[in-house]
């Protein structure tokens, strides 16, 4: 059974399951994101302010060739924006699929991507709160403090549409959640005291981003 579900999966290209559901995200990450970004093409990032990232995206129900150029584009985006996790709206698509390159805190590297991701609920005992420093590509030159529990478990699709579950810790888990929260029209420093949120816009105000960005009107 094995053997079948392997060359099924290497004939559709479909990400590597574990047998619980989880996706393989920490092997063979430098060939498999350098594919992806060889075929896609770099597209400027949307910055707070822009109506796409303030709404929630719309569901992935087509899962065609179009949604693979599209991932391809992302994971060529977020290169040229030396990002650890990019959503499809920071392209100004509005589709629910991110994709990530990210370090764990067991210093393990995550590649992957995921199409209508649901962050699951944590059992209080599980849910241990991590205050590092965040920061966003559509928040150019900003970061913040910002507390978050320091394992994520999120449920979505993969790009033909099968259940797939990624999951992580530290910082990888706050990619995770931050990534989820942009589909769903929310940025990291709506999620700031009012002080904080205004420190983050004000160092943005005086920065200027490494990677090409689309102007708001
Ligand atoms: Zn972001």
């Amino acid at each position: 059974m094995a053997s079948q579900q392997e060359t099924d999966q290497q004939v559709n290209e479909g990400p590597v399951v574990d047998d619980e559901g989880y996706v393989v995200d920490t092997e063979d990450c430098e060939a498999r994101e350098l594919a992806h970004r060889e075929r896609g093409t770099s597209r400027p990032i949307t910055v707070v302010g822009n109506p796409v990232l303030h709404k929630e995206c719309a569901d992935v129900t087509e899962f065609d060739d179009a949604l693979a150029s599209l991932i391809d584009d992302m994971f060529a985006s977020q290169r040229t924006a030396e990002g650890v996790g990019l959503a499809a709206n920071q392209i100004g698509v509005d589709l629910k699929v991110f994709v990530y390159d990210c370090p764990d805190d067991d210093g393990n590297r995550h590649t992957g991507y995921i199409c209508n991701p649901v962050l699951e609920e944590l059992p209080s005992e599980l849910r241990v709160l991590d205050d590092s420093n965040e920061g966003c590509l559509s928040v150019p030159t900003a970061y913040a403090e910002l507390a978050r529990p320091d394992y994520a478990v999120v449920r979505g699709q993969d790009r033909f549409g099968n259940p797939v579950k990624i999951r992580g810790n530290g910082y990888f888990a706050r990619c995770l959640q931050h990534e989820t929260d942009h589909l769903y029209g929310y940025l990291y420093i709506d999620r700031l005291s009012k002080r904080d949120r205004k420190d983050a816009l004000k160092q943005m105000a005086e920065g200027t981003p490494r990677y090409p960005v689309v102007p708001n009107d």
